[in-house]
């Protein structure tokens, strides 16, 4: 019997009843596949603010610690909104998990099914096949990172600055994670920069060209300037198959493919970590790309597609288990494909709450 341990912190809104649902159609994924769950729930975010007076308390880290992955639900909500910054449950939870465990590489899938078109801004006639891409943003680097400064001038005046720093190890190892990605795709890399004007660019396509034509000289890699991409993205975004890029550039394009993706209700990611966890593979921090929803929590009828995609996603990456998570994200895709929509993808159809939404999924695993 395999075991499977992991961390669970469903956090605040929505991330509590997503949650739940994720993990019983989790429970019901590994029933026949002699896979055994163990994992731990602690508090994390306003509910951990409230509970015991912080957003990551130690104890919560300490589960963390004790476990190869740490399935994520999400934080934050207007109660903590008037707590300082430095404070907020977003930046104090998420930050400091990141630095923790060294989360270097962002991995968001941008799925749309395609009878799912209406949930995207872009004209249906434009992806008729819906789409299916995903990116790969370094998350440790980069002018997020970089030595920064306000001063104030003899002159009077006012001067900030925040500076971008790259090393070529970092690139490689974001690298990395992206050829991974594309071998297990349709074998493209569009690696992202602004090499017309920035130094890091210049190092980061360098090394992107060099590092993957001697480690995975079959990928075909093209190169995009970030304006450019941007513009791409709103135009055709399945000319790209794997996106790899900078921190600050991976945080906007991310959130542009979020928005064409449609509901943020059906969107995973997946952080991955430096190290490796006792299976062998990066340990890694799950979640939907969503926030914890104030408007519809409490009410049952939150979306759960995109935490239990995110269960998929730590199957696949922390656990090696890619055709378990295969199993799981054809079960969502079937589910919605008949016709099983919350009200965030339901387009005037009828809608159904959390629970039915899963057992939906349940039923076709
Ligand atoms: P949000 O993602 O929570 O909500 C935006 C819209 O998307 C809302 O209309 C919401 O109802 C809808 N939505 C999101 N997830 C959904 C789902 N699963 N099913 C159906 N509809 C869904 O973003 P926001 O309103 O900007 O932020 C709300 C709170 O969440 C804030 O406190 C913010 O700080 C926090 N937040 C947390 C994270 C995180 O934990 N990683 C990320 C983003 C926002």
């Amino acid at each position: 019997m395999q075991t499977l341990k992991f961390a669970v912190l469903p956090g605040d809104g929505i991330g509590p009843e997503v949650m739940e649902v994720a993990l019983d159609v989790l429970k019901k994924a590994v029933e026949t596949e002699g896979i055994d769950l163990d994992f731990e729930t602690a508090d994390v975010g306003g509910v951990a603010i409230d509970n015991q007076g912080s957003a990551l308390p130690e104890s919560t880290i300490s589960v963390c610690e004790a476990a190869d992955a740490i399935l994520f639900g999400s934080v934050g909500g207007p109660k903590w909104e008037s707590l300082p910054p430095a404070e907020q449950p977003e930046r104090a939870a998420l930050l400091p998990l990141r630095k923790r465990f060294k989360l270097f590489a962002n991995l968001r899938p941008g799925l749309l099914y395609k009878e799912l078109t209406d949930a995207s801004p872009l004209k249906s006639e434009r992806i008729p096949d819906g789409i299916d891409l995903v990116c790969v943003r370094e998350l440790t680097g980069g002018i997020y990172f970089g030595p920064k400064e306000t001063k104030d001038l003899e002159d009077g005046d006012v001067e900030a600055s925040d500076t971008m720093v790259y090393k070529r190890s970092e690139i490689e190892r974001i690298l990395d994670v992206a050829i991974a990605s594309a071998k297990t795709r349709q074998g493209k890399i569009c690696s992202v920069d602004k090499a017309n004007v920035l130094n890091t660019s210049v190092l980061w396509r360098k090394t992107a060209t060099e590092y993957i034509a001697a480690k995975a000289p079959e990928i075909e890699l093209s190169h995009m300037y970030v304006d450019n991409a941007a513009m791409q993205m709103a135009r055709d975004p399945n000319q790209f198959d794997v996106l790899v890029t900078e921190n600050m550039f991976g945080d906007i394009l991310s959130d542009e493919m979020g928005i064409v993706c449609g509901s943020l209700g059906m969107l995973s990611s997946a952080s991955l970590g430096l190290e490796n966890n006792q299976h062998g593979h990066p340990f890694g921090l799950y979640e939907p790309s969503g926030g914890t929803a104030p408007d519809i929590a409490g009410q049952g009828i939150a979306n759960p597609c995109a935490q239990i995609l995110s269960a998929a996603l730590m199957l696949r990456y922390s656990f090696g288990l890619a055709s378990l998570a295969e199993k799981i994200e054809n079960a969502v895709k079937q589910a919605v494909m008949d016709g099983n929509r919350t009200g965030d993808i339901a387009f005037g159809q009828t809608s159904i709450g959390t629970r039915q939404m899963a057992e939906s999924i349940i039923e076709r695993l």
